[in-house]
């Protein structure tokens, strides 16, 4: 493979590092963006030839430009930007205030917007790029108690396809990886309980792993992938068919 950057977002842990650590198995570059784990964005960085880890909250416009102007400054382009950051929050409905609101859909989907424009004139004046989306089966089918973070997943899908087909035309692909439910800090908010019966209505038995949501991003990165755009992949072991 040529000489190729990737940008991921929320790669300290996670889905993040295990798409960080495939891609540099694949022998990319990689900018690792972390917000608040700088220890854990840093080993991992130092673990991997030719990766940096840059402090970033992807939801403020000035920190993600900055967080782009560093990739460049490193490793002189990005070649594939992957929209991995997000939190997560279970909460009824009708306890969601406007801050909730607002702050989960500002990480969780502006800054999607904010990292695209802040990377998409390279791309375009280069006519190569490409660009994967880090959504969720509750952005596909809507979960009870994560109304908020299903509009933010669902909206990631909506702005993946939209901007696939803008952007074709430059040969850059856009797409969309939609996980099942994955052993991270992040589903550990669900429970044991939730998470073991999860796990029985999952077909193939078992919850998914950082590394299977790697593998599907790696594939749509490469080469292999050049007629797949505007698409959603969701590894979710046959939870949602
Ligand atoms: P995680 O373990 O909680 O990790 C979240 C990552 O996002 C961390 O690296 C965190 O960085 C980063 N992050 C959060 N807010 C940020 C901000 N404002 N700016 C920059 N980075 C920020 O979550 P995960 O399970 O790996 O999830 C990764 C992605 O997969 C998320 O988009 C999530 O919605 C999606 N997903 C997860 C599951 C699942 O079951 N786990 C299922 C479907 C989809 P710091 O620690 O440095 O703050």
């Amino acid at each position: 493979m040529k000489n190729r950057t990737a940008l991921v977002t929320g790669a300290s842990r996670g889905i993040g590092a295990a798409i960080a650590r495939e891609l540099s198995a694949q022998g990319w570059n990689l900018v690792l963006n972390y917000c608040h784990s700088r220890q854990e964005a840093e080993a991992l960085a130092a673990s991997l030839p030719n990766a940096a880890a840059v402090q970033a909250d992807v939801s403020q416009a000035a920190e993600v430009e900055r967080l782009v102007a560093e990739g460049v400054r490193l490793f002189g382009r990005i070649d594939l930007l992957v929209n991995n950051a997000g939190i997560a929050e279970q909460k009824l409905f009708t306890e969601l205030n406007e801050e909730d609101w607002d702050r989960m859909l500002t990480v969780n989907l502006k800054s999607v917007f904010l990292t695209c424009r802040a990377v998409l004139p390279e791309m375009i004046r280069r006519q190569e790029g490409g660009i994967i989306n880090i959504s969720s089966i509750w952005g596909i089918t809507g979960a009870s108690c994560e109304v908020h973070y299903s509009a933010a997943k669902a909206g990631m899908i909506g702005l993946t396809r939209a901007l696939a087909q803008e952007v074709g035309p430059s040969n850059i692909r856009v797409n969309c990886v939609a996980p099942g439910v994955i052993r991270t800090e992040m589903c550990e908010g669900l429970g044991e309980e939730t998470l073991a019966s999860l796990r029985e209505e999952t077909p193939v038995g078992r919850l998914g792993t950082p590394e299977d949501i790697a593998y599907a991003v790696a594939f749509l990165a490469s080469e292999r992938a050049g007629f797949i755009t505007g698409q959603v992949l969701s590894p979710n072991g046959g939870l949602v068919l």
